[in-house]
């Protein structure tokens, strides 16, 4: 297979982004550390900051932060930790400022630890969306954001400013849907790990740095549409993976599900194509109040109750027409956890698919068990 972005660094995403982020620096722009699918990045952009998705996806640190942290947490709030204890996570060095969220006890109880060691700006996250007073709290968060950046960066944004990032942001995320719809062929014609390496630049990049990537991507595939290339077979099972973010270390789930030789067309964690869904009302007369509203809509188990992430889950299987779904949570994730009885429900229910839930961590002693879950699952959607 030709690599779709020819730029030497195909299956190393994070080497991608920090050539990405020294060439911003070394451009005067000043960078913000993000974790989380709810950073208003708009914002950040508008402003000419760069935000940066921090380290958070490795087993290395995870020893160091459990001198500090109980074990039985989480493994990507122990790993963010562990690489800021150990300065390992060159993201963070960079950074001058965190944006941080109330997503899970275990994040902001981390976060106010973080804080002792770099400037954190967290934001208070409404966890009813349905509720009316959500999106004006909400918004309400991304202003004050907004002054902790001007404060912080000495540095402003317009409205028109933000209109703009918005707008480049929507036809970012329209052109990365595109790509995705590679994957929605029979058979799809990008995997998993392409969609992971162009999500894992697109994301923090601004649309004027990303669209010629993009636009070469798509040139790409096409180019494999019109040559007849493609991944695995008609027969190969497709898989829908939804749960916990996954990357580094727990892209373990991804590999064993090649290797049983199923193929991931839809990777629907933060991490993959749920980061770019949705659009941002343009031309609003409050374009924070807008891109709030957008945020809220992500489908995070911390909502409750959660019932946009049944929507946005049959919207997805619809379209990637999956044989099966897996639910990846990572261990002591309560809130993906709880709720994966509800997918699993929606699912079986629903869609009429197999359904597996996989708990997991960073480490690799559980290889063997999950590839023998995945093939027993392979065996119902024989073709
Ligand atoms: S799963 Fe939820 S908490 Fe985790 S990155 Fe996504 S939006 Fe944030
Ligand atoms: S995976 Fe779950 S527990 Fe871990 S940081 Fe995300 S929401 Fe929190």
């Amino acid at each position: 297979m030709t690599p779709l972005m020819n730029d030497g660094f195909d299956g190393e995403p994070a080497k991608r982004v920090l050539h990405y982020m020294q060439g911003a620096k070394q451009k005067g722009k000043p960078i913000a550390g993000i974790y989380c699918g709810y950073a208003p990045i708009e914002l950040v952009q508008a402003m000419g900051i760069v935000p940066a998705v921090l380290c958070a996806f490795s087993k290395v640190p995870i020893a160091s932060a459990e001198t500090v942290l109980p074990a039985n947490l989480c493994p990507l709030i122990k790993s963010s930790y562990g690489f800021i204890l150990e300065g390992t996570c060159p993201f963070f060095s960079m950074s001058e400022a965190v944006i941080a969220e109330t997503t899970c006890d275990g994040k902001k109880k981390m976060f106010e630890l973080a804080a002792e060691v770099k400037p954190m700006h967290v934001m208070d996250l409404p966890q009813l969306p349905d509720e009316a007073e959500a999106l004006e709290n909400w918004t309400v968060m991304i202003r004050k954001l907004q002054r902790f950046l001007e404060k912080t960066f000495g540095r402003k944004a317009s409205d028109q400013d933000i209109e703009t990032a918005i707008q480049e942001s929507n036809r970012k995320n329209r052109l990365m849907r595109k790509v995705f719809d590679f994957a929605a062929m029979h058979p799809p014609v990008i995997n998993w790990q392409e969609m992971y390496d162009v999500g894992f630049l697109a994301l923090p990049s601004t649309f004027k740095d990303m669209d010629a990537i993009i636009e070469k991507v798509l040139a790409g595939l096409e180019n494999r549409v019109a040559q007849g290339i493609h991944y695995g077979t008609q027969r190969s099972p497709r898989v829908l993976v939804t749960g916990s973010p996954v990357g580094g270390d727990a892209l373990k789930i991804f590999k064993i599900i090649d290797a049983c030789g199923g193929l991931v067309v839809a990777p629907d964690a933060c991490t993959g194509i749920k980061g770019f869904l949705g659009e941002i009302e343009e031309n609003t007369p409050d374009p924070v109040a807008a891109m709030a509203k957008r945020y809220l809509e992500i489908p995070c188990a911390c909502m409750t109750p959660n019932g946009q992430r049944l929507a946005a889950l049959s919207r997805m299987i619809d379209k990637f027409k999956p044989d099966a779904v897996v639910d990846f949570v990572l261990t002591a994730c309560h809130s993906y956890n709880v709720e994966s009885y509800k997918i699993g429900q929606h699912v079986n229910d629903h869609h009429g698919l197999p359904f597996l839930k996989i708990e997991s961590d960073y480490s690799d002693n559980d290889e063997g068990q999950i590839r023998t879950k995945i093939e027993a699952m392979f065996e119902m959607v024989a073709r």
